[in-house]
């Protein structure tokens, strides 16, 4: 099989899975009990603290850990906007192609007399700094916008945003779960104030990820209970869970160049490949792109026919969103970056992995090209484009 949706969930490391497997079995301590057998559980985590914090250019105390990014997301979201309210600020400025963690937690501020403000993404999936600073008002209280994002992998200019929002005294958070361990991150030199990230996008465990806040920045508890993560996220931790993170992290930053040598040729030979099927277009700057992702739209098919037939060929891939997936609508990235409906319909996303050989990426593109075939031989949609009846888009 050819494993090519990393960016909705990715295998454990085989580190990270040995040092989970050895804590579970061993080192079960309650981290808040006082004898030895307790501490040495609060040891392993305090050092998967130290640890992440120094992989981002953060503080320990700067590192809340969650259940994963889309609490994080909540939590970084939430506790700006209580933040904001205090002082009268009730105005965020976000991007139509967030994740829905974020989406969802704006639409429930919103209910509450929050106003959103949602930038466009344009085109090539690229959010302009200079247009950041145009929404930003008087009531502005946080400013989030997703450093790489999960279907067409573009990176945003987020050092740049980070710099407009210091500059008018914004909070400013980032969804960098498809980022974290793929690309260079670093919180001091991208002027961000808060970060969510995810253990399972780069190796780790599932159920388990953190959240950056800057020192000085008062979270919310989400979350009442006991003291743990300075009584701002009640619960025991999840001590296994968070040590195999920060194992699966510290060797994701290690090979970070390593593995933007291996991937970036793969995709491109990807992409140059699928660009030679007639009608189809790629999602997404084609450069300012994680190594990972290949996102395209064909005309004329239905995404979903196309990943059962791809799965029957033995390779995994996506159309849209997991968390979306299941539902007829299409892609809201898609339609953010200006697909329409019928055309966003028709859309694969292959994220690639570091087992992946060049012999497999000339299997998928020869794949991918007989299936888009076949299915356009039987579509009423496509035969009304062959016949005039309707226009190409693509
Ligand atoms: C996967 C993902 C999330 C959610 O992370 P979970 O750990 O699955 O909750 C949030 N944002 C982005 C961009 C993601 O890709």
């Amino acid at each position: 099989m050819i494993y090519a949706d990393n960016a909705a969930t990715t295998k454990m490391s085989k580190a990270a899975l040995d040092r989970m497997v050895s804590l579970i079995g061993d080192t079960y301590g309650n981290p808040s009990s006082l004898y030895t057998f307790g501490q040495k559980a609060k040891e392993e985590l305090e050092k998967a603290r130290e640890e992440i914090a120094s992989l981002i250019g953060a503080e320990p105390r700067e590192i809340l850990f969650t259940s994963g990014g889309s609490e994080a997301d909540n939590q970084a979201i939430i506790s700006a906007a209580r933040l904001g309210a205090k002082k009268g600020r009730k105005h965020i400025i976000s991007t139509a192609f967030e994740h829905h963690a974020v989406l969802h937690t704006l639409n429930k501020l919103e209910k509450e007399g929050f106003t959103v403000t949602l930038l466009p993404v344009h085109e090539n999936g690229l959010v302009v700094p200079s247009e950041v600073e145009d929404a930003i008002r008087e009531d502005t209280c946080l400013v989030t916008v997703m450093y790489a994002n999960n279907e067409i992998g573009t990176i945003q200019p987020i050092r740049e945003i980070g710099e407009i929002c210091r500059k008018h005294n914004v909070l400013f958070h980032t969804d960098a779960v498809q980022a974290i361990g793929h690309i260079k991150v670093n919180v001091k030199e991208d002027n961000i104030d808060m970060l969510s990230a995810s253990g399972h996008k780069f190796h780790g465990p599932k159920g388990v990820g953190f959240l950056y806040a800057k020192k000085g920045i008062s979270l919310s508890n989400l979350i009442e209970g006991g003291a743990q993560e300075r009584g701002k996220r009640a619960g025991t931790e999840n001590v296994p869970g968070i040590v195999a993170m920060a194992e699966a992290l510290k060797e994701a930053v290690a090979g970070l160049d390593a593995y933007a040598a291996k991937l970036t040729p793969v995709r491109d030979r990807i992409i140059k490949g699928l660009s030679g099927i007639p009608h189809s277009a790629l999602n997404g700057d084609a450069v300012r792109r994680v190594p990972s992702n290949i996102n395209f739209c064909f005309e004329g098919i239905e995404g979903e026919s196309l990943l059962l037939l791809l799965d029957d060929k033995g390779i995994a891939a996506s159309s849209g969103s997991a968390c979306t997936s299941g539902s007829l609508d299409p892609s809201h990235v898609l339609l953010a970056i200006g697909r329409v409906h019928d055309v966003a319909h028709g859309s694969l996303r292959l994220s690639i992995g570091e087992d992946i050989t060049e012999a497999d990426a000339d299997y998928i593109v020869q794949s991918v090209k007989e299936i888009v075939e076949y299915l356009r031989g039987f579509s009423p949609v496509w035969r009304d484009l062959t016949a005039g009846k309707t226009k190409f888009i693509l």
